[in-house]
């Protein structure tokens, strides 16, 4: 399988907590007014590239792994597998941003098998009425951060805690200011 490709950014700090190499794909249909990449929403915008090729990119570094776009629900087949690869050879945690909801995203069953191999999924489109440029690591304050696993286990939408979050964030903090 391929995955239409915009760019993969290695040490982006703003996609999730660390530093973290980050796919940003083509395509997305949400079309969200204020959107920052509208050129992300054609499939063509992006280069095809088979998801081995991507898949050893990702795990010849240290870093954790962000799904971004676009939407990479687009393509969800291709990033299932891609993110089954990651999984399988090593113990990185994905983060993967979405327009939909994981309500949504639930009663779709090929969203599935994406889903099961994500860590923490950002969901919702953006909306610039609720734009806030203080939240970390989302646009605006209907998007969550959701701990997919546990949301898993319990059968309800569980939110990823921001502690877990902040505390690298927090350490960092203390030791630059002490
Ligand atoms: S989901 Fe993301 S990429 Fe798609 S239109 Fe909305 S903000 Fe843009």
């Amino acid at each position: 399988m391929e995955i239409s490709v915009i760019k993969i950014v290695e040490s982006t700090s703003v996609d999730g907590p660390g530093l973290r190499t980050t796919v940003y794909s083509a395509g997305c249909g949400h079309h969200c007014k204020g959107c920052h990449n509208p050129q992300s929403w054609d499939i063509n915008y992006g280069t095809m590239v088979q998801v081995e090729e991507i898949a050893n990119r990702l795990l010849s570094t240290d870093e954790d792994i962000t799904f971004s776009g676009g939407d990479p629900m687009f393509q969800m087949e291709a990033f299932a597998e891609l993110a089954s690869i990651i999984k399988t050879k090593s113990n990185k945690n994905i983060w993967c941003y979405t327009g939909y909801k994981i309500e949504q995203l639930l009663k779709k069953p090929k969203a599935l098998p994406l889903l099961q191999n994500i860590d923490v999924l950002v969901d919702g489109q953006f909306e610039l009425a609720l734009k806030d440029e203080n939240l970390l690591f989302r646009g605006s304050s209907n998007q969550r951060l959701i701990d997919v696993k546990k949301t898993f286990e319990k059968g309800e939408i569980v939110i990823y805690e921001p502690m877990n979050l902040l505390s690298p964030l927090l350490i960092k903090y203390k030791r630059v200011n002490n």
